[in-house]
């Protein structure tokens, strides 16, 4: 499974930004491109805290849309579906602007009730 592995991401980043503390929220940020579904994802993360600090947190998923730049004709595309086309030339070689990413935005952790910004990419 494809969520699993993004999950598992997920969790290693915040446990280390947790560092032993309890964390009833992580906040990410999913690409569109990653073709997460966010059922999915939220359950194998579920699978994946229990019994870490992490057990019963919250995970809140953003879909990030996907963006494109046209090699062809410059312009930028909003890329909502499959094949990446350019909007302006219907050209098909467009470079990746946005959509790509796995990011964990914040953390909420059970103490101090904060939110911890985190801004980590892979
Ligand atoms: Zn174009």
């Amino acid at each position: 499974m494809h969520e699993l592995s993004l999950a598992q991401a997920i969790v290693e980043i915040a446990t280390r930004h947790a560092a032993g503390r309890s964390v009833c929220r992580v906040e990410c940020r999913v690409g569109h491109l990653r073709q997460v579904v966010p059922s999915a994802l939220q359950f194998a993360f579920a699978l994946l805290c229990d019994g870490t600090e992490l057990e019963g947190a919250e995970l809140v998923i953003e879909e990030v849309p996907a963006r494109g730049r046209c090699r062809t004709c410059g312009s930028e595309t909003l890329m909502t579906a499959f094949p990446l086309q350019c909007e302006g030339c219907g050209g098909l070689d467009v470079e990746i602007a946005a959509g790509q990413e796995l990011l964990v935005d914040a953390l909420e952790l059970e103490e101090q009730m904060t939110t911890e910004g985190i801004c980590h990419g892979r």
